[in-house]
């Protein structure tokens, strides 16, 4: 009997946290899995070293819709998740035209290659839970208005817009996953959970000043202590593995859509350095942190809080792991690499 044609999918920042995390799943459900990436002098591919052999990665970029076509044309995929872009907060102050690029017209570029060769593939767009920025109402929901506070924030508003658009315009299956924060030992250290999960890891293994360096391109742990900056806003923080499921099933429906992924709980900043201390039995944390105005930012989203009723309804989706229990595999993963190192 010919066995059936295995399901192709197409992953635009395959080596981040997420496209890493989606890859592994695609392969468990028996995918084919082709993956886009930047070419840098350095290669950033320390997330998908174990899938190397399993996957394809192309040579490509968000700003170059060549390189998006080329792509597509050459595998062919049944299902395309854009998870690349300019994905950090604070650095789209800095470099908000590149921001725009990527995050929001690489949204456009993407639609429009499959819009021109291939408009049967159901599309995946990585929304996010800074949309709401100043929020609105408690918990957000779908319907919940924006108000970015951020240029990344304002490209993914663009991105979102443009994804529902091209489904009612062009009658392109494509889903907006508006995601809340969701971490995992693979997110970027520049990021507040594995800052703060690194620093507590090297500050546990008696490393007092640490090789790797934060945003400010300085040591992350300095003279024993970890610099960070507004404790008191508060996310909504889930675990990336959990999340990378809502994506695909997003894409499994009769109809395309847009859902909201979170845990519907909230923790502070301070929490989360509470009970990543906690994790290595110190209780006296506040002698390991020092709060540093670099850290701050031009406008801050203090709190977001997300509502899945409508994935757990029609998806039959929901987050499986705990707050707590996200910190304790952060911390533990972190110590187990400082050991392994
Ligand atoms: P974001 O929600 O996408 O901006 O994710 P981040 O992990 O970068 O930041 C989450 C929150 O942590 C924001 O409200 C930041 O202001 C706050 N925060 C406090 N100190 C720091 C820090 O040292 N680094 C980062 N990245 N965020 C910090």
């Amino acid at each position: 009997m010919a066995s059936k044609k295995k399901k192709r999918a197409l992953i635009t920042g395959i080596n981040g946290q997420d496209g890493s995390y989606l890859a592994e799943f695609l392969l468990g459900e028996n995918y084919e899995v082709f993956g886009i990436m930047r070419r840098l002098s350095v290669p950033n591919v320390e997330n998908i070293s174990h899938l190397v052999d399993r996957v394809k990665i192309y040579d490509g970029d968000l700003l170059d819709e060549s390189s998006i076509v080329r792509a597509i044309q050459d595998c062919r995929p049944d299902e395309l998740y854009n998870l690349a872009a300019q994905s950090f907060v604070k650095s789209s102050w800095h470099q908000p035209i590149f921001t725009g690029e990527a995050t929001a017209m690489g949204v456009i570029r993407v639609l429009e290659a499959i819009r021109n060769t291939k408009p049967d593939i159901k599309f995946y767009q990585a929304s996010s839970s800074e949309m709401y920025g100043e929020v609105e109402e408690t918990p957000q929901t779908e319907t919940t208005r924006f108000h970015p506070r951020s240029p990344y924030g304002v490209a993914k508003v663009f991105g979102h817009w443009t994804t529902v658009n091209y489904r009612e315009s062009f009658d392109i299956f494509a889903c907006s996953g508006i995601l809340f924060n969701h971490e995992s030992p693979r997110r970027g250290l520049e990021f507040i959970t594995r800052k703060i999960t690194y620093g507590v890891a090297c500050i546990a293994e008696g490393i007092k000043t640490s090789p790797a360096v934060n945003e400010e391109k300085e040591s992350l742990v300095k003279n024993g202590k970890i610099k960070l900056g507004n404790l008191d806003a508060r996310r909504d923080w889930g675990y990336a593995k959990d999340y990378v499921e809502a994506m695909w099933l997003m894409l499994q429906q009769k109809k395309p859509d847009d859902y909201v992924i979170a845990t519907g709980e909230n923790h502070s900043i301070k929490e989360f350095v509470q009970e990543a201390f906690k994790c290595v039995g110190v209780t006296n944390w506040q002698k390991y942190v020092q709060i540093d105005k670099r850290f701050f930012r031009p406008a801050e989203v203090e709190v977001l809080q997300g509502s899945c009723a409508k994935a757990k309804r029609v998806l039959g989706w929901k987050p499986k792991t705990k707050f707590k229990e996200l910190v304790e595999i952060m911390v533990k993963a972190d110590i187990d690499k400082l050991r392994n190192k």
